[in-house]
């Protein structure tokens, strides 16, 4: 029998498993603290469990090491990863080496990574360097964790707080998006606080309604990009399938279940989306849903015709929104000089090959 990466199981679903080696339930909680809290790769390195049990775990079992293509680091510290995926597990194409890319965001005391849920991404938004890529696959339960694992032990720092926002839509791989925010908020995985883990969805309103059934205090967030319904179906084309006239209702309905403020990601691009129309537009949405709003000036993308928006311009499309009684947090963009936005590391590699 083919051995399974043990990273590809919740620690509740290591438990259930270790029955068949067997090995009781409790062994799941040791096997899962030398995996995530302390970033053990062998199993013989596993010093509460028995020699035998390690055999065990050896011949059905192996543990997953993330291979790294690149490192970028930007002069503000933000640090971008490229992770080239080994394939074992599953079949990516012999003759295509898939990559997949995280960043860490270091600011005062928290550390904030932004995490890839797919290879590339099928949406094709009109600012984003993933969906130029097109969709490759689903990643793994093992490839999203090993994402922050690699981090994690690289500078031997802790995680404060994961963001859902890197290649690819979450929702879209609903079944290992939610299992792997089981393994991050285990107090024997990552053990990170629901509270500090955001998903970022584009808008995919069956996903929005499974996720308010979930039980935690996970954070929502939700590309909105524009706030009248022919200019957000132009810069987002998911919006030809959920309208904004569907999407709103589906994010009252959110609040209205789970209690949770919903964040409104904007990103302003100049002459696009930044006219008084769009910001009293977005104002009706925002105080509808009660939510609040991520303004983010556009960072340039190579390939379209995008510009981005002078710091006033930021500013003045904020207060708009503010004077309004709307808050409104302006999102600092981070690391410019290594290429740090969705994808553009990605596809620069994908372009070299
Ligand atoms: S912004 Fe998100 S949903 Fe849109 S193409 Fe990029 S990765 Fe996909």
């Amino acid at each position: 029998m083919e051995k399974q990466d043990i990273k590809n199981f919740t620690i509740e679903e290591l438990e259930e498993r270790l029955a068949e080696i067997p090995a009781p339930p409790f062994r799941a909680r040791q096997i899962s603290e030398w995996l995530y809290r302390k970033g053990v790769l062998e199993f013989s390195r596993m010093k509460n469990l028995s020699k035998d049990l390690q055999k065990r775990l050896d011949t059905v079992f192996y543990v997953s090491r993330p291979e790294i293509a690149e490192i970028a680091r930007s002069a503000d510290g933000t640090e971008k990863f490229l992770f080239q995926l080994t394939g074992r597990g599953h079949s990516p194409s012999p003759t295509q080496t898939q990559y997949v890319e995280t960043v860490l965001i270091p600011e005062r005391e928290r550390r904030t990574v932004c995490l890839s849920t797919q290879v590339g991404c099928r949406y094709k938004c009109a600012f984003c360097a993933s969906g130029k890529n097109g969709f490759t696959r689903n990643l793994t339960l093992a490839e999203i964790i090993n994402q922050l694992l690699f981090i994690r032990f690289k500078h031997n720092q802790k995680i404060t707080n994961v963001v859902f926002m890197g290649m690819g839509e979450p929702f879209d791989n609903y079944e290992n998006l939610v299992r792997a925010i089981s393994v991050i908020n285990h107090s024997q995985g990552l053990g990170i606080g629901a509270r500090k883990i955001t998903v970022s969805t584009c808008g995919i309103i069956p996903g929005i309604a499974r996720f308010q059934n979930l039980g935690r205090q996970v954070e929502l967030s939700v590309s909105l990009h524009a706030a009248k319904e022919e200019l957000r179906r132009n810069l987002m084309p998911v919006s030809k399938k959920y309208p904004l006239k569907e999407l709103v209702p589906a994010l009252a309905d959110y609040t209205r279940k789970t209690g949770r403020v919903i964040t409104l990601e904007y990103l302003l691009v100049k002459d696009v989306n930044d006219s008084v129309d769009c910001a009293e537009k977005l104002v009706d949405i925002t105080k509808h849903l009660k939510a609040k709003v991520n303004l983010l000036g556009y960072s340039l993308v190579a390939g379209n015709n995008y510009r981005a928006p002078e710091k006033e311009d930021v500013l003045l499309f904020a207060n708009r929104l503010t004077q309004k009684g709307i808050f409104v947090t302006i999102r600092k963009s981070r690391g410019n000089d290594i290429a740090a936005a969705c994808g553009q590391l990605a596809g620069k590699r994908k372009n070299e090959i």
